[in-house]
């Protein structure tokens, strides 16, 4: 693909003006999140793409996911509005999921896919948002999966109008364009910019080089280390960036904050830890240092 600019991601990249906290503030002006996450199998990924998402400033954050994942969520945030959806075998359902329509009028911003197993139930709530919801979204994990084997709901998401951002692994990208994965490691940024430009998304690559674009522009992020290479480490980055749109981002400048500050925030781990003992929790209490950093 010609004509893109590539930058190296930095400092001077990110606006942190939203990170100033007027005295006279209150919760609802720091946004609400919410994420659809979880089944019987991927308990935990709803718990850290929760927290991470709590962690990040936003002002409430909503999950909505099976009760079956609730046994688990001992080390879930009291802070988190959850919403437990009927479930059927463990994985969310369709029906329990339009139950809460109520509560998805108020959100600022959705989150789907991180731990709800490749099911048709996943996929009909998918469609469903895409059919009827005008909020922006974050796609990840088997938000993504559902989407690669749906035409149907890959054209919807394509002329979906609010904000949009896919955040895949290389797997997932090559999934998503029908293509070998080889390929997308080949040239990620030609794989970044299609899956951007197809969907009119902003589409944050992820790999030890974090690729993010808008379809024009990419910034590719030099930071973060192999100690991030453990499950869950996804679904946190997708907590923070879904706190960064709440929070009033775009979802380009939220997407290049968020996989900034994660990976920063591994980086800062080391000083005191090792790649080996470093986990995806872990990276969302070290938030605190990465954010003190940039602002
Ligand atoms: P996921 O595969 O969805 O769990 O996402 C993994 C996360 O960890 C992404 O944000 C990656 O960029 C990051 N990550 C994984 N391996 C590395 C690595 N070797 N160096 C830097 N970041 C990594
Ligand atoms: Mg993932």
């Amino acid at each position: 693909i010609k004509d893109i600019k590539v930058k190296i991601l930095t400092a001077e990249d990110l606006d942190v003006s939203k990170f100033y906290r007027y005295p006279d503030s209150h919760k609802g002006d720091y946004g609400k999140v919410g994420i659809v996450a979880g089944s019987k199998y991927y308990p935990g990924a709803a718990v850290l793409c929760s927290n991470a998402a709590l962690q990040s400033g936003c002002g409430l954050c909503y999950l909505i996911t099976p009760q079956e994942t609730l046994y688990f969520q001992s080390l879930r945030k009291p802070e988190i509005i959850v919403l437990p959806v009927e479930s059927k075998e463990g994985v969310i359902s369709f029906d329990g999921f339009v139950k809460f329509k109520e509560y998805f009028a108020k959100l600022d911003v959705l989150g789907f896919g991180c731990g709800l197993t490749r099911d048709s139930e996943v996929e009909k709530i998918l469609i469903h948002i895409l059919e009827n919801f005008q909020i922006p979204i974050v796609i990840d994990a088997d938000g993504l999966n559902v989407l690669a084997s749906s035409q149907k709901a890959k054209n919807l998401l394509a002329s979906y109008k609010s904000q949009k951002v896919l955040t895949p692994h290389y797997m997932e990208a090559a999934r998503l364009l029908g293509v070998d994965v080889k390929d997308v490691a080949k040239n990620p940024i030609d794989a970044a910019t299609k899956i951007a430009r197809e969907f009119e998304t902003i589409c944050v690559l992820k790999g030890s080089r974090t690729i993010i674009t808008d379809g024009d522009e990419v910034f590719i992020n030099v930071f973060g280390n192999p100690g991030m290479a453990k499950g869950g480490s996804g679904d946190v980055l997708t907590g923070i960036i879904l706190s960064m749109i709440a929070q009033g981002y775009s979802a380009f400048e939220a997407a290049k904050i968020s996989v900034y500050l994660h990976s920063l925030s591994a980086d800062i781990l080391l000083e005191k830890k090792t790649m080996q003992t470093i986990l995806p929790s872990d990276i969302i209490e070290g938030l605190d240092s990465a954010i003190r950093r940039l602002i």
